[in-house]
C-alpha cells in the first residue's frame, strides 16, 4: 500500500510544486512507483511533468466532484515510474461545488483508495489555501510534507496550518502526522535564514530535514520545459538537492517501517 504524502503550506510560492515534482521524479528514478496528484487549479505540477493541462479530458475535478474513476484521469509521464492525476483551472469550481456534496472532505481519499496499491508513494500537491480541497488532501494522506521558504514571514500562517492539522486529526484522520519540514530557497549567507531556522527548530523538533534546497535558477527554468530538474539539468545544484532529499526521505521511511 503506497504511503500518501500531502505537500502543503497555505502560502503560495514556497516551493510546494517544485518539491512535489522533483521529489517524485527522484524517487521514480530510484525504482519506486510514484503518483503525483495535482489538486491545485493552477495545474503547475501537471504541466511541470510535461502534461498539457489545456487538453485534459478528465482531471482531479472529476475525481472529487463527479464520478470519474482514477483510471480515466490518470496519465503516464515520460519520466521513469512517474504517473500523474492532472488538474487544471476547472478544479477552481470544486471549492464551492464540494460544499453541497455528501462526504465532501473524503472524496479524494475515496478516489485514491482505488489506486493506492499500484504505487510506493503518492504525493498530493496542494493549492495555496486551507479550503476544502486542502481538507480533502489532509483527510486522504498519511503525512504532511511542509515546504517553508526562509523569509521574514515564513512563520506567519504556520499556527493556522497546525490548527487545521489538529482539527483534521480530530474529525477525519486520527493518524495523520508530519512527514517533514523542508527549507526551500535557502541562503545560508542571510542572517535571517539562521533566525528562521532556529525558530522552526523550536516549532517542529525532530521534523526538519537536514537537506535544504538552495535557490537555483535551474529549478525555476525546468517547469517551462515540462521537466523535473533531473531531466533538465542533471548537474545542477537543484538536482543534487532533491536527490539528497530523496535519500533522506527514503532513509526516514525505512526506519519508520523497520
Ligand atoms: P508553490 O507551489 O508553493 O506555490 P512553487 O514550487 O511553484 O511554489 O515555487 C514558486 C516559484 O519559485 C516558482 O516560479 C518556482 O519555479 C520557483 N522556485 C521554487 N523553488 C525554487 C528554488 N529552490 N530556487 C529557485 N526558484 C525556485
Ligand atoms: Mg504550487
Amino acid at each position: 500500500m503506497g504511503k500518501i504524502i500531502a505537500v502543503a503550506n497555505q502560502k503560495g510560492g514556497v516551493g510546494k510544486t517544485t518539491s512535489a515534482v522533483n521529489l517524485t521524479a527522484a524517487l521514480g528514478a530510484r525504482g519506486y512507483k510514484v503518483l503525483l496528484v495535482d489538486v491545485d487549479p493552477q495545474g503547475n505540477s501537471t504541466s511541470g511533468l510535461g502534461v498539457n493541462k489545456r487538453d485534459l479530458k478528465h482531471s482531479t475535478y472529476d475525481l472529487m466532484v463527479a464520478t470519474a474513476q482514477p483510471a480515466e484521469v490518470l496519465r503516464h509521464t515520460p519520466f521513469e515510474n512517474v504517473d500523474v492525476l492532472p488538474s487544471n483551472i476547472s478544479l477552481a469550481g470544486a471549492e464551492i461545488e464540494l460544499v453541497e456534496l455528501d462526504n465532501r472532505a473524503m472524496r479524494l481519499k475515496t478516489a485514491l483508495l482505488k489506486v493506492r496499491q499500484n504505487y510506493d508513494f503518492i504525493f498530493i500537491d496542494c493549492p495555496p489555501s486551507l479550503g476544502i480541497i486542502t481538507l480533502n488532501a489532509f483527510a486522504a494522506c498519511d503525512t504532511l510534507l511542509i515546504p517553508i521558504q526562509c523569509e521574514y514571514y515564513a512563520l506567519e500562517g504556520l499556527s493556522q496550518l497546525m490548527a487545521t492539522l489538529r482539527q483534521v486529526k480530530r474529525l477525519y484522520n486520527p493518524s495523520i502526522d508530519i512527514e517533514g519540514v523542508l527549507l526551500t530557497m535557502y541562503d545560508s549567507r542571510l542572517n535571517l535564514t539562521v533566525q528562521v531556522v532556529a525558530e522552526l527548530k523550536k516549532y517542529f523538533p525532530q521534523k526538519i530535514y537536514r537537506t535544504v534546497i538552495p535557490r537555483n535558477v535551474r529549478l525555476s527554468e525546468a517547469p517551462s520545459f515540462g521537466q523535473p530538474v533531473m531531466y533538465y539539468d542533471r548537474s545542477s545544484k537543484g538536482c543534487a538537492a532533491y536527490d539528497e532529499l530523496a535519500e533522506e526521505f527514503l532513509r526516514k521511511n525505512q526506519r519508520d517501517r523497520g
